[in-house]
Parts: structure tokens; C-alpha cells; sequence
């Protein structure tokens, strides 16, 4: 997350990830159009505010919900746990697969325990850790992360996932979606009759009856928490909401937004472990409250709304930046739009002060949000916080308080002071709109300015950066006082 513009710069030159991402623009942005549809304009955003007002008033008292959910949770027999940060909660799961004596443990898709690197600790004690969502087994056989929250190998082609297939199964290097499909199926059913533990994400938790809910399309995840004697589940605390017919909102909203769907192939409900001995389903449910650093964001209003989240994955697949450069340049596990306001709040803004600028802040993800999370106002609030902290995107340093200022900042304060004295009275605003359109003769071609480099690039760097990329306007031929003078006298 530290080099996204380094990294943005590779993903730009990678033809097959284009390909990839052009394809993933076009075929999920028009089955959410069509899905949302279905509900009709009005009656979507009235769902939209009916969710944001459910989740306000859920995060305005997280406390009293989260201590409700735990209670009733409890009396039902599943067991809770809290972990403060990544490493607690790691930890906590692994102690509990240990203390089951599994060796190896299946886990659905939980972009949670990717934010913990639960894999890579599961791993480090011996455990053999097997993801079950396909998606997630292709990245996680590819040594891989995720790039996208609800498809996570979207960077790759068909053709790269039979090339990859063939390396590691040994399926035919032209093998089409059928084959892969049913060579991926022939491994997880044996990690599935294997495992020990079965480990989740969570979609929603409902305080009123501590039941939680699993969305998703393969029937993995119900496998994964019916077939194991232990399921375990990670949560952060934002995911709890207060009713059960809430639930009634998020299912028309989540799965419209994410995938396109009406609603998801699958909806698994879990309240407690099986009553019934002869019953299917495990013996063991535990559940892990994860704070790590959303505590933090509760103090604020404006960082409040980003544990509004449903995790639908939508903003990504409409943000220009997440198009072009695709998930893995954000070096984040949460990556688009969401992820540059969710990053720098969990990992602090020092390690992740380029993301509030991968965005051009053109507001597409608030216009599909369907919790109308104003994400271009937080990436506004955490660009102000990279300035107050004296941190330059790109100085790598950050301001020690009372020290003199990194030289951009120097630069940035004089040109804003000339600025100031410019624009302090008419006269001099009227001159320097007069020099401006002399010097930019040097650099205008046709109607636009284009690349500026050279010389003037130089002595002007954020020019040739500007301009590296797109055209700019020039001044017009008169400003507007000159040109309202010459019309009266006309
Ligand atoms: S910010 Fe909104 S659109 Fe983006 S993933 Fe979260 S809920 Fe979905």
C-alpha cells in the first residue's frame, strides 16, 4: 500500500489484467443495473436510506447491540469470544483448532480473515488451511491474494486459471470452465471429508435472536459450517444489526449490489450448535468479535459511516482508478474506493497515505452504494489528515512535530502565497490572467495542454505530472471581465 503508484504503473502495462478488468466492468455493472431494476427507481432508494438509518442507529449504540447479540448468542449454546486486534484473534482461532486436534481446517470466503492473514498463521502452526470458495482456492493455489471483495480472482482470464490449473492439477493446459470447475470440485470434496474445523466469514448478526448469516453462490460455505464437528466464526463488530427483519433490507440491497443477483444461491442461518446428537450440523459453534482498530472509527461521524459497509464490492466496479489498475495495486485486502478510506483508518494513515489520492473523486461509488456511505467526503477528510500530519504522498517521511517542513510543503505554502497576493486584488489578477495567456503559448497546442515536459516540466513538476496523463484546458483568449467589457461598448 505504500508504492500504489509504482505498483498502479505495472498493473497499467498488464494486458491480460485489461482484459480482465474490461470484462469484469462490463458483465457486472449490467446485472446490477438490471437486478436494481426489478425493485424500481423509488422504491431503491427508499431501501437505501431505510439501511443507512438501520445501520446509524446500530453503530450509534454498537456497545448495547454487540452485549444483546452475545447474550442471546449464548443462551443458544454458541460460544463467543472477543479479540482486540489481528494477532488476538489469530491466535484464538488457531488455539481452538489445536485444542480440536484438527490438522486441517476448510474455510469459505471471509474477507475478514484475509484483513487478520488467518491463512498464513493457520499455516505457520502446521495446520493445512484450505479455502473452499473457488475464487479464493484459485488465488490461494496461485500464491495470491485476493483483488476484489466479492470476486477475488476477477484479475485473472480463463485462460490464465487453465494455464495455472494444468501447473498445479494437472488439468489440460486448454481445459474449459467445465473441467476446471469439476478438478476444483474433486480436491475441496476431499479437504471438505478431511477437516476437522470449518471456518467462516459473517454477512449480518442479528442481535435479537444471536443468529448470524452467510450469503453465497457454491454451497461451500454451508459445507463448511455443517460438515466439521467445529465451525468457527470471525466477525468484525461492525456486522451486527438489531432485528431480525432487518435482514429483510440487507438481502434485497447485498446481493443486487454485489453480484447482480436477486438473492444469492444460498442463505445460511446459524443460531448455536446442533440440539440433536443424530442431528446434521456440528457439535461446536464459536463466534470471534473482532475489533481491530473499528473502535477507532466510531469517534467520528464522518469515519463512522465507513462500518456502514456491507462489503457488496460495488464502488470497486464502477471506480475508474479500480478499472484501470485493478486490486492488488491498493496492497490492501480491502481495495476500490472502500478500501482507500478503510486502509489507512485500520493500518494507520503513515503506512497507507497514497490511497485517500487513488481516486479521482468523481462520486461513483456514492451514487451505487447501497448505504450511501459518502466515500469521496472521506477520502476529502483522510487527504486533509495526510497534510495535517505532515505527510507528503510520495515524500515517504513523516513531519516530526516543530521541524522544518519536507521541501514540497515549502514549495505548496509559496505558491499558495503568490496565489494569495494574485488573486488579493483586481489589478494584479486582471495582469497575471494577461502573462498567463502569454506563457502558455509555449505549451498550448491545439486548443490543449498537453504533455508538459522539458524544461518548464522541471521547474514545475506538478504541471508535467498533471499533464502526464490527461489534456488540460488553456485560458481563454479573454477572461470573462474583458470580454463583458468589450460586449457593452459593442
Ligand atoms: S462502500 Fe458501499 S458500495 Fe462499497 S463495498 Fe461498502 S457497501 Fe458496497
Amino acid at each position: 500500500m505504500e508504492s500504489f503508484p509504482a505498483n498502479a504503473r505495472d498493473a497499467l502495462r498488464d494486458a491480460e489484467l485489461g482484459r480482465a478488468l474490461d470484462n469484469m466492468a462490463e458483465t457486472i455493472g449490467q446485472r446490477r443495473r438490471t437486478a436494481v431494476a426489478t425493485i424500481g427507481p423509488e422504491s431503491w432508494e427508499a431501501l437505501r436510506t431505510h439501511a443507512r438509518a438501520i445501520k446509524d442507529a446500530t453503530l450509534a449504540r454498537l456497545d448495547v447491540y454487540l452485549e444483546e447479540f452475545v447474550r442471546n448468542a449464548e443462551a443458544r449454546g454458541t460460544k463467543v469470544h472477543w479479540a482486540r486486534d489481528a494477532n488476538e484473534a489469530c491466535e484464538l482461532i488457531a488455539g481452538l483448532a489445536e485444542a480440536h486436534g484438527a490438522r486441517t481446517v476448510v474455510k469459505s470466503k471471509s474477507m475478514t480473515s484475509e484483513e487478520i492473514r488467518l491463512g498464513d498463521r493457520l499455516e505457520g502452526g502446521g495446520l493445512r488451511s484450505v479455502e473452499t470458495d473457488l475464487g479464493e482456492w484459485i488465488v490461494q493455489i496461485a500464491g495470491e491474494v485476493p483483488s476484489h471483495i466479492i470476486v477475488p480472482a476477477i484479475h485473472k482470464t480463463k485462460e490464465g486459471i487453465a494455464r495455472l490449473f494444468h501447473d498445479k492439477v494437472g488439468t489440460a493446459a486448454d481445459a474449459d470452465a467445465e473441467a476446471l470447475t469439476a478438478a476444483a470440485r474433486e480436491v475441496l470434496r476431499d479437504a471438505f471429508a478431511e477437516a476437522e474445523v470449518g471456518i467462516s466469514g459473517v454477512n449480518f448478526a442479528v442481535a435479537e435472536t444471536g443468529t448470524f448469516l452467510i450469503l453465497e453462490n457454491e454451497g461451500n460455505a454451508r459445507l463448511t459450517t455443517s460438515l466439521p464437528k467445529v465451525h468457527i466464526a470471525l466477525m468484525g463488530i461492525e456486522k451486527v444489526i438489531p432485528r431480525f427483519e432487518d435482514l429483510g433490507v440487507f438481502l434485497q440491497l447485498l446481493p443486487r449490489s454485489g453480484t447482480g443477483q436477486h438473492l444469492t444461491t444460498y442463505q445460511t442461518l446459524i443460531t448455536g450448535p446442533k440440539s440433536d446428537p443424530d442431528a446434521e450440523g456440528p457439535e461446536e459453534v464459536h463466534i470471534v468479535l473482532l475489533d481491530n482498530g473499528r473502535s477507532r472509527f466510531l469517534s467520528r461521524e464522518v469515519t463512522r459511516q465507513s462500518l456502514a459497509c456491507i462489503r457488496c464490492g460495488a464502488c470497486l466496479n464502477v471506480c475508474p482508478v479500480y478499472q484501470s489498475v485493478g486490486g492488488h495495486a491498493y496492497g490492501s485486502v480491502y481495495p476500490g474506493p472502500i478500501g482507500a478510506v478503510i486502509t489507512p483508518q485500520l493500518s494507520g494513515i503513515g503506512k497507507a497515505q497514497h490511497l485517500p489520492f487513488a481516486s479521482s473523486l468523481c462520486g461513483a461509488c456514492r451514487e451505487v452504494c447501497p448505504v450511501r456511505i459518502d466515500i469521496p467526503g472521506l477520502l476529502l477528510d483522510l487527504r486533509s489528515q495526510v497534510v495535517e500530519e505532515g505527510k507528503e504522498p510520495g515524500s515517504g517521511a513523516v513531519r516530526v512535530p516543530g521541524s522544518t517542513p519536507p521541501g514540497p510543503r515549502r514549495a505548496e505554502r509559496v505558491a499558495f502565497a503568490f496565489w494569495a497576493f494574485v488573486v488579493g486584488g483586481p489589478r494584479r489578477f486582471a495582469w497575471a490572467g494577461r502573462l498567463g495567456r502569454l506563457g502558455q503559448r509555449l505549451i498550448a497546442r491545439g486548443g490543449r495542454i498537453g504533455r508538459v515536459g522539458g524544461l518548464l516540466g522541471r521547474l514545475a513538476p506538478p504541471l508535467a505530472a498533471w499533464t502526464e496523463a490527461r489534456d488540460a484546458r488553456p485560458l481563454a483568449r479573454r477572461s470573462f471581465r474583458e470580454e463583458f467589457r468589450r460586449r457593452q461598448g459593442r
